[in-house]
């Protein structure tokens, strides 16, 4: 159907691709993640965004779209510092969202050996 406006690939969901594994298990344990409304205050006061390329909620983005890769790449330039959860109206507790995805990645690459 054509509706007269088409949607950025890079800013999509592809629901008939999504490997939703790991944004389950994080939800299972951080359901704090479903009230986020993107408003970007995390990124703004993120201590590695400030220092690297690291962007909290490309991370988010990576999560809900399912990219393992890019998770596995981006992960480890949290610094854990906890800013993000000091500034977010919403109380959503990414430092524990990036702690939970870090445990899903070992978690689902053992299950894979
Ligand atoms: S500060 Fe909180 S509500 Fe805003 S984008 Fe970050 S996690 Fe979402
Ligand atoms: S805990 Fe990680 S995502 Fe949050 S402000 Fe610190 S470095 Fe950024």
């Amino acid at each position: 159907m054509d509706f007269g406006f088409s949607t950025l690939e890079a800013r999509s969901i592809d629901f008939d691709k999504f490997d939703g594994r790991i944004l389950r298990y994080v939800l299972q344990y951080e359901p704090s993640l479903l009230v986020c409304l993107s408003c970007g205050g995390c990124t703004a006061t993120c201590s590695a965004g400030n220092l690297t390329d690291f962007n909290i909620r490309r991370l988010q983005l990576m999560l809900r779209r399912g990219e393992v890769e890019n998770l596995q790449t981006e992960i480890n330039k949290c610094m854990l510092c906890g800013k993000c959860l000091l500034v977010c109206p919403r109380g959503v507790n990414l430092r524990n969202v990036v702690m939970l995805i870090k445990k899903a990645l070992v978690h689902f690459k053992n299950q894979e050996n």
